[in-house]
């Protein structure tokens, strides 16, 4: 068991809360929520509950907030439901290059349909440029499509500029928010935001429930068929547990919201310094200060990222090389290779993820481990023999 558990972005821990809000749905309350009788409409109240708890934390209305299965669907449902009901007017869809593969694959499956996507660049602090995506629209344009933060380098992205643009444009506008939520204050309406995309597990609840937030009046198709729950536009018995979870989730994430952050951030700016005051060649990814709370992504010359990973985690502590659907294939992440770093930095580097649970204690053991391994590391390593022979 790793002590030290350091990959918040790939997943967070249940809270003790949250399960306890939970339980009795999956017992007592064990009701259909579409039923007409009295243990039905327990649950038909807990999840009208959850969804104006989750409506006020982003300043949404509540007939504006649609359950699914998790991110990946909210992801889904936001780019082909648009795709599908613009067929008469365009075919053109904005996204940037390094999006989650929620949105990189939904978004290559509609180019094999025919949609033409427009990849934007982002810069080496892997920032979108707003005035990149105002030059990318075209008349034919029917979705931008941009996340709120980075779930592998953290950064935060111009999203307020970005929606300002769409709304100017009249074109729908959408943000993978599930690394954001809990981590950043989120206001649909004053940014702009006409779709947006959470998931409990990332903020400590439940996985396999999330949330498509769909602004009222935006034409959207519907995703998956069946039923009339959610108002006819998402089918299927809702997860009531996942649900009521995922609403308990979010109320503790907004509790004592700039306390946390700014825990969060001291934590993260003492790791991120620790490290590159003592292991010689090596450099912060992602951007230094418009950065997630709890994200540090470290660059290591002549290691070899998974390796890494493998002796921090003998010393106890979890890490990750990426987003956890790109480790264990060898390619190097999509994201740092979109930064412009050569595929042999994109493969020396590892992400820490810190959540609500990570102590000082924590940090320092990282700060103090870490560094001999990779020492031991580079002494083993070709590479860092030649370079070291080169630059004497
Ligand atoms: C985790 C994640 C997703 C996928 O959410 P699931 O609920 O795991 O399907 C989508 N986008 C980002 C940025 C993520 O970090």
């Amino acid at each position: 068991m790793n002590k030290i558990y350091l990959d918040n972005a790939a997943t967070t821990p249940v809270k003790k809360e949250v399960v306890e809000a939970m339980l009795p749905y999956f017992t007592e309350n064990f009701g259909n929520p579409s039923s007409v009788y009295q243990l039905a409409q327990i649950n038909k109240k807990a999840i009208d509950e959850a969804r104006e708890t989750i409506a006020k934390c982003l300043g949404a209305n509540t007939n504006e907030i649609f359950f699914t299965s998790g991110g990946t669907e909210a992801d889904n449902w936001a780019i082909k439901g648009i795709a599908e009901v613009s067929k008469g007017k365009g075919n053109h869809i904005i996204t940037s290059k390094i999006e989650h593969h929620a949105i990189l694959h939904t978004c290559e499956y509609l180019e094999k349909q025919g949609y033409e996507i427009t990849y934007l660049d982002v810069d080496s602090e892997g920032m979108v440029n707003p005035e990149d995506v105002k030059r990318a629209i075209k008349d034919t344009t029917i979705l931008i499509t941009i996340m709120y933060a980075n779930n592998e380098i953290g950064t935060i992205m111009p999203i307020s500029e970005i929606g300002k643009i769409a709304k100017e444009h009249n074109i729908p506008f959408h943000t993978d928010a599930v690394q954001a939520i809990g981590q950043v204050k989120i206001d649909v309406k004053e940014q702009n935001i006409d779709l947006l995309s959470l998931s409990g597990h990332k903020f400590n609840g439940p996985k396999g429930i999330g949330v498509l937030y769909i602004k009222r009046g935006l034409k959207i198709g519907t995703f998956i068929h069946g039923g009339a729950q959610e108002r006819g536009r998402r089918a299927g018995t809702e997860n009531v547990p996942g649900i009521v979870g995922l609403g308990k989730a979010i109320e503790l994430a907004y509790e004592h919201f700039d306390d946390k952050v700014a825990r969060l951030t001291t934590l993260r700016d003492e790791l991120i310094e620790g490290l590159i005051r003592s292991i010689p060649y090596c450099k912060l990814n992602g951007h230094k200060t418009d950065r997630l709370p709890n994200n540090v992504n470290i660059g290591v010359e002549f290691v070899e990222g998974e390796s890494l990973l493998l002796l921090l985690d003998m010393n106890g502590i979890a890490a990750s090389s990426g987003s956890a659907c790109t480790s264990g294939s060898l390619d190097p992440s999509h994201v740092l290779l979109a930064l412009g770093l050569p595929h042999e930095k994109a493969h020396g580097s590892v992400r820490f993820t810190l959540g609500e649970q990570t102590t000082k204690e924590q940090i320092d053991f990282v700060i103090e481990k870490m560094p001999p391994i990779v020492q031991r590391m580079r002494e083993m390593s070709p590479l860092y023999e030649d370079f070291l022979k080169t630059n004497k």
